[in-house]
This record gives C-alpha cells, sequence and structure tokens, in this order.
C-alpha cells in the first residue's frame, strides 16, 4: 500500500463536493425480542435470554411481537414518514456465526414507513434530510475474539457468540442522499443523528445510547467535480458517537480526496471508524442486494395496521424536539444560534434537568456550555458521560452564588465531582476549597501584604487607586486563592484611604 499525502479539510472541500447518507439504527427498547417472548435486558449473563426461535432450531415458528411494529410506525410518524397499509418481513440470507438462523428476518421492498424528513440546522441555517425509509428487522447476536492483545478477531485464540442480543427489534432508518451540503457536511450529519436522537428518545421506544450500541450509525459518503456525477460512495461502520459522526464524515472526505488528487479510483466498500486514529480503514467490499436473496418471509402474517390506529398513534406523538427547543429557548432567554450549538453539544435535556434542580438558566449552560464541553472534547466522551449529574451541577452553582465558592475554586471542586470525590459541598469541605469570608484572617492579610509592599501601599494612600491590584494579587496568594477578590479590594482601599 502506498502512502499518499492528504490535503488539507479546506483544501478538498474547495476541490469537491461530497453527498452523505445516513443509515442508522435503532434497538427498541421492547420487554421482550421481535419474534419471541425472550427478555431484552442489557448486560444480563451472555446466552441467558435464548429460545429455540432466536436460536434459529428446527421447527421453530415466530410471531411478531407488537410493541415492535407500534414502535417502528411512531418513529415513522415522528419523522413525517407515510406509512404502509400492508408490507412484509423478508428474508435477508446470509451466514455469519452471530446469526443462527442463517438469515436475518427483516424487509425488503416493503418497508413499513416510507418518504418522511427531519429538519436540522447549521450555523444559523435550515437543511431538510429527506428520509427514504424506516424499517423493521431483528438484531443479530455478538461475536467476542478473546486470547489475543486487541479483542479482534485477527490474533484471537477462540470467538465466542452471545445470542441475548440476536432477535431484539431494530429499526434501520435510511436517508436519501443529501448532496449540497459542501464543507458543512460533518456537521449536518451530527446534527441529523443528534436530533434522530432527540426525536426518538422523545418518544421513549429506545434508551438511544450510542456508547452501548442502541443507536449505531453507518455514514455513506462520496466526492465529486462540481457540475459532475455523484462519485463511488464507502459505507463507514462503527461509528459510536455524536462527534465520531462529524469526525468520519471529514476524515473520509480528506481520504477520498487525496486518492481522487492522485488520479485514483474510490472502491465501493464497507470502512472501519477508528476512534483513536480519527480514521477510516477497508472492511470488506459492498453486497449488492441480490447477494442475499431476499424473500417474503413465509413463517410471518403480512403487517396491515389499521389506518385508524396509525391515526390514533399520530394524534399522540410527543411534543417534538424542534418544538420543545422554541420553548425552552424563550424561558432561557437566549439567542437561537445559542440554543442550536445547546442541542448540538447533546446538553438540552442536562441543562433543563439542571434548572429542574435549582439552578438559574445561566448558571446551567455556563458549566454544561463551558468546563464541561470543554473536558468533554478533551477526553472524547459525550458530555451526559462526563460525569457530574444535573442535580450536582445545580449544587456547584448555588455554592457560587451563595458566595462559597469563586470560579476558580468552582473549578477544582468540579474536578473533585469528575474524579468521584462526591457532591460538590462534600468535595468543597475534604479539599478545604471554601472562599475565605472570615473578616479578621482577610484583614489580617490585608496588613500583612501592606506592610511587605511599603512602596505601593504608598502610591495608593497617594491615590493611585490601579496600585491595589498587586496587593490584591498578594492576599490572594497567601489565602491560596480563597479569598473573594472584590472584598480584599474593598478591604485594602478602606485601609489605606
Ligand atoms: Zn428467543
Amino acid at each position: 500500500m502506498t502512502t499518499i499525502a492528504l490535503p488539507t479539510y479546506e483544501d478538498a472541500v474547495a476541490r469537491y463536493e461530497p453527498v452523505i447518507g445516513l443509515e442508522t439504527h435503532v434497538e427498541l427498547g421492547t420487554q421482550t425480542k421481535m419474534f419471541c417472548g425472550c427478555r431484552t435486558e442489557f448486560g444480563a449473563e451472555p446466552n441467558t435470554q435464548v429460545c429455540p426461535v432466536c436460536l434459529g432450531l428446527p421447527g421453530a415458528l415466530p410471531v411478531a411481537n407488537r410493541a415492535g411494529i407500534e414502535a417502528t410506525i411512531r418513529i415513522g410518524l415522528a419523522l413525517n414518514c407515510g406509512i404502509a397499509e400492508w408490507c412484509r418481513m423478508a428474508r435477508k440470507n446470509y451466514f455469519y456465526p452471530d446469526m443462527p438462523k442463517n438469515f436475518q428476518t427483516s424487509q425488503y421492498d416493503e418497508p413499513l414507513c416510507t418518504e418522511g424528513y427531519v429538519d436540522v440546522e447549521v450555523g444559523g441555517k435550515k437543511y431538510r434530510i429527506g428520509i427514504e425509509r424506516v424499517h423493521l428487522e431483528e438484531d443479530t447476536g455478538k461475536s467476542l475474539h478473546v486470547g489475543g492483545a486487541t479483542g479482534r478477531i485477527q490474533g484471537a485464540t477462540e470467538s465466542l457468540v452471545d445470542y441475548n442480543r440476536a432477535g431484539i427489534p431494530l429499526v434501520e432508518i435510511v436517508t436519501k442522499p443529501v448532496p449540497g451540503l459542501g464543507e458543512l457536511a460533518p456537521e449536518v450529519a451530527r446534527a441529523y443523528v443528534t436530533e434522530l436522537r432527540d426525536i426518538i428518545r422523545s418518544l421513549g421506544v429506545s434508551d438511544v445510547r450510542m456508547e452501548q450500541g442502541s443507536l449505531r450509525c453507518d455514514v455513506n459518503t462520496s466526492l465529486n467535480k462540481s457540475g459532475a456525477e455523484w462519485g463511488t460512495r464507502t459505507e463507514t461502520k462503527n461509528v459510536n458517537s455524536l462527534r465520531s459522526v462529524e469526525r468520519a464524515v471529514r476524515s473520509e472526505i480528506i481520504r477520498q480526496a487525496a486518492v481522487l488528487d492522485g488520479g485514483g479510483r474510490i472502491i465501493q466498500e464497507t470502512r472501519h471508524f477508528h476512534e483513536d486514529r480519527g480514521e477510516t480503514s477497508p472492511g470488506r467490499s459492498k453486497e449488492e442486494a441480490t447477494d442475499y436473496r431476499y424473500f417474503p418471509e413465509p413463517d410471518l402474517v403480512p403487517i396491515a395496521p389499521d389506518p385508524a390506529w396509525v391515526a390514533e398513534l399520530k394524534a399522540a406523538l410527543p411534543e417534538k424536539p424542534s418544538v420543545k427547543r422554541a420553548r425552552l429557548r424563550e424561558d432561557w432567554g437566549i439567542s437561537e444560534l445559542d440554543m442550536q450549538s445547546v442541542a448540538n453539544a447533546g446538553a438540552v435535556e442536562l441543562i433543563e434537568e439542571t434548572i429542574a434542580a435549582g439552578a438559574s438558566p445561566a448558571g446551567a449552560r455556563k458549566w454544561w456550555m463551558g468546563e464541561l464541553a470543554r473536558r468533554a472534547n478533551e477526553t472524547g466522551v459525550e458530555l451526559s458521560a462526563v460525569g457530574p449529574t444535573p442535580a450536582q451541577v445545580a449544587e456547584l452553582q448555588k455554592l457560587v452564588d451563595e458566595g462559597k465558592l469563586n470560579d476558580k475554586l468552582a473549578r477544582a471542586v468540579l474536578e473533585g465531582v469528575v474524579a468521584g470525590e462526591g457532591d460538590p459541598a462534600a468535595v468543597m469541605a475534604a479539599r478545604g476549597l471554601e472562599v475565605v469570608n472570615d473578616e479578621g484572617a482577610l484583614t489580617a492579610a490585608v496588613d500583612e501584604a501592606i506592610a511587605a509592599n511599603p512602596d505601593i501601599a504608598a502610591k495608593i494612600r497617594d491615590g493611585k487607586v490601579a496600585a491595589a491590584g498587586a496587593l490584591v494579587g498578594a492576599v490572594m496568594k497567601t489565602t491560596r486563592g480563597q479569598a473573594d477578590a472584590k472584598t480584599v479590594r474593598e478591604l485594602i482601599l478602606a485601609r489605606l484611604s
């Protein structure tokens, strides 16, 4: 393999136009699996939630789970799709160890929901992402490769399979290709997955946690010269966080531009995104639909949702996240652009809960969009996984409002909370971080600073008030930053006037 010099992202999007598409899998949070009565609890002992149906034993017959169909229809409705009045499940035939039936029960040419859209906003502009289809299928089991250094199949001594996940209902949401985004393609891709996650979470049909795999995303990317036909697309798998969605599109744009610049050809293939390196590597070459020899599933009756039932489900949809955001934006008194940043950072619910726990909107937003967003970025985790709970952030802000912590001390307390040392008040006490408000101690520190800096003190006595800063600094130093700078300044001026 030859190494090609990579262009910068700016160069790549100046020369080529990206077209993206997203395929998202959502694991539904039903109590039981899609075609049998097995439980679906996450993290159970391997192979304890299985039965003849989901193990694909001879003679076992599936029965569809009504809750799975209902959840899929509700997702379709929330994504503005039309709902099929009659459709069938299909067999997607392929062999893989984590799929004991040797076929996946899925949908092919008769998806349950079609022709919808999702609106997202990036940089103050609205983008409509077309939804081609929303269909229902079942999840596969999980392979575990052990004995090697990396947990990958290469170098492993044994492979184990856990079928607990096999047969859990899975909804696949496929967008239409999205051209015309230019350099914003990575950000729009992320905004779309964020919006999709929020919509599905609002329906209560899945916990949509990317880190646990209940929301999984494949990103299609192609490049073309301006005005030319669309290029060959690659499909990037293993994109496990919102941040990675953006990074995966960006890195694939850069890689493809380098190949095209060198006169090369893009191969239609699946690629794997590597979180650590921020790059993709080639996987298998992409199968065609014909390779799967789809045919209608003969063991299941067709799905024919009663239009009256669908109308009922539609009428009972919850408040849309976009409508909710508009309402919260009013309540919080922030600009549309600021609300967009909050939404794209995945911070809406976190801030909402922090306010519910007693913080002011400005206080709640300051922590989540400032210090905590910075930490999330640095450590490469979702904001909700940084550590502090909304209640803890509210408590921290309360300590600041009460004058017990200044900004610098509050950040130190937050560090303790992130490190798992307990709630803010406990961390403050254990680390001895409270602001010194004891007037006696402060006066002593002020007097000490004046005595140690007679020249500066003389200047202030002569009316050069600006010189007080140096004495404030000296007091802050002796109190290890635990004094309130404003109070110290007032004390110094009172002493020297
Ligand atoms: Zn089962």
